[in-house]
């Protein structure tokens, strides 16, 4: 097979203008070519008015040798690269069974390589399985009420449950390890065009169904879940090796190799194991609001006269302002999980503190665009001193958000003229922000840091220019967004381990290696590789 990249097509081409386009690059007649296969699409919308689609192709010869020969040397043909992902080779059974803990991403898709290995491993997951977690996370939407162990972080599914669905990473892949997340999404019932589109998303509702699909699969495979069971403690051996979990049903787990996969939110989780030594360090992140445009103000501007058309969908963008005023020099602003179309949601997981994030259908057909508009941040300038220091930093202004919403979880919001103007808002405008259970009109400064507020003031103008209408007066600002990343790193080594204590293999976004759905269930791929190499050199190499 050979792959043919940077095929340019109209956007309303008709469907014979691909083969059209094989037939012309590769010079070959129509009976030479036996198929072809979408392996990528995007679109090029640098020209408003003229958006191009951008395809690769896998194209299968009826004389492959003959026509690679006559194109050697040209820059947009080559063999097609080996796609499928290759399990390591199973290891001899263990005497105990590989432990996840957390069932978000990471911890899925390290439970489903083991589980595929034939190691029977066991999940622990503090939440609720993803119906439950369903209702009690729209406990808080609809009734004001949070339930701490099962919500939009904690659960089945974990963080990106209820989100956009986005599933797209920039992180390199030379195992094939993207392409096995996104085949087996798409066994769990994701739509196929996953594995072409070039930013595809699935949306909420389908993700719950997915993730019961895998949970199934991984069961019959020997795999076993213990829901609403959280970890406490990690038992270490006298050379620091892990022995096994104190659990909060009050028992013990046996267990030498575990994997470390709670995401970014379980804060008391990170303080167990700094108590217990295991190695970590702050790490650098964000903090910002989210914003609220109409989607139709985004969809113009990137598609001009385009926008609507069906195959582009509700537009997205990705900004960054670097600052120059010296209340925020050094900083960066930038658009963060933008989710088209969708809705601003509130994400909090600790009574009295209050967070946001956004989400979406597969459909991206709510009224307004959303994106979290984020200052970074670093541990040497803003949370200096401890590796714990960024989590007290995130409480303390999901604090302040909490009570200037009004106590009672509606989110503290202020119109972008407002804020740009320093005074706070007392009425909404044309956007009705979409957060619920509901939202106070008020001064956004009162729960930002005053660098943030001033980052924010100096960078809407300037991304006005990019996005015309972006600076728009009626534009709504919901406070506050505090989770862009893990606040910490746990450090692992060459073998996937903790640096400090053999048999914890931590991973994805908690402990510092994923930022996304994506790049979390990749990196559960590669901490289920590290516990078989581990299983298969016999002993535990620290
Ligand atoms: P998580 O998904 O956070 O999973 C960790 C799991 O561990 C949780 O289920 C938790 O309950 C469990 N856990 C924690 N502590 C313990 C313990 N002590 N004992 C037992 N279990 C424990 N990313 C994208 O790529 N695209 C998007 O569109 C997107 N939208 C998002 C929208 C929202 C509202 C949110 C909150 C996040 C979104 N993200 C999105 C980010 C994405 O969800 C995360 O990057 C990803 O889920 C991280 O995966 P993970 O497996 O590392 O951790």
């Amino acid at each position: 097979m050979l792959r043919l990249t940077e095929i340019k097509l109209p956007l309303d081409h008709e469907p014979e203008a691909l083969r059209d386009a094989v037939l012309a690059r590769l010079r070959v007649a129509p009976e030479d070519v036996l198929d072809i296969t979408v392996f990528r699409r995007g679109h090029d919308a640098r020209r408003r008015g003229a958006i191009a689609l951008i395809y690769t192709l896998d194209v299968t010869l009826r004389d492959e040798a003959a026509v690679l020969a006559r194109v050697a040397g040209e820059r947009h043909v080559a063999p097609t690269p080996e796609t499928a992902y290759r399990l390591p080779a199973a290891p001899p059974a263990p005497r105990l069974r590989p432990v996840v803990i957390g069932a978000g991403p990471c911890g899925l898709f390290a439970m489903l390589i083991l589980a595929q290995l034939g190691l029977r491993p066991i999940l622990i997951e503090r939440g609720q399985i993803v119906r439950q977690r369903t209702q009690d996370t729209w406990g808080l939407w609809r009734r004001s009420v949070l339930s701490p162990e099962s919500n939009v972080q904690f659960g089945e599914g974990g963080a990106g449950t209820f989100s956009d669905g986005k599933l797209y990473s920039g992180i390199g892949d030379n195992a094939n390890r993207i392409r096995k997340v996104l085949e087996e999404f798409v066994a769990a019932g994701a739509p196929e065009e996953i594995l072409y589109l070039s930013k595809p998303h699935i949306g909420t509702f389908r993700l719950v169904s997915m993730v019961e699909k895998m949970r199934a699969g991984i069961e019959a495979l020997g795999g076993e879940y213990r829901f609403g069971t959280r970890v406490e403690d990690v038992e270490l051996g006298p050379d620091r090796a892990v022995r096994g979990l104190h659990l909060s049903d009050g028992t013990f787990l046996e267990a030498d190799r575990v994997v470390l996969a709670i995401g970014h939110s379980a804060r008391d989780t990170f303080a167990a194991l700094h108590e217990r030594g295991v190695f970590m360090e702050a790490k650098p992140f964000s903090i910002g609001v989210r914003i609220e445009h109409p989607q139709g103000l985004i969809d113009r501007c990137r598609f001009g006269p385009q926008a609507g058309h069906p195959t582009l969908g509700a537009a997205d963008y990705k900004i960054v302002h670097h600052c120059k005023t010296p209340a925020a020099e050094g900083r960066a602003v930038y658009s963060f999980c933008m989710c088209p179309g969708g809705q601003v949601v509130a994400a909090a997981s600790e009574p009295g503190r209050l967070v946001t994030n956004g989400m979406s259908q597969y459909s991206r057909a709510e009224r307004n665009a959303n994106a979290g508009i984020v200052v970074s941040i670093t541990p040497e300038r803003d949370y200096p001193g401890s590796p714990l220091a960024g989590l007290a930093f995130q409480r303390h202004w999901e604090e302040r958000a909490f009570i200037a919403g009004g106590s009672n979880w509606n989110a503290p919001v202020q119109r972008v003229e407002d804020f740009l103007a320093a005074r706070p808002s007392t009425r909404l405008g044309e956007v009705i922000p979409s957060y619920k259970p509901g939202v106070t009109p008020t001064d956004l400064s009162l729960c930002l840091p005053d660098f943030a507020v001033a980052a924010i003031r100096e960078a809407l103008p300037a991304f006005d220019r990019q996005i015309r209408g972006f600076a728009m007066g009626d534009a709504v600002m919901t406070a506050v967004e505090t989770r862009t990343s893990s606040p910490l790193r746990i450090r692992r080594d060459e073998t996937g381990q903790s640096l400090n204590t053999p048999g914890l293999f931590p991973a994805g976004e908690g402990a510092g290696y994923a930022g996304g759905i994506l790049s979390a269930g990749v990196d559960g791929i590669r901490a289920a590789e590290a516990v078989a190499a581990s299983l298969s050199a016999g002993a535990l190499v620290a």
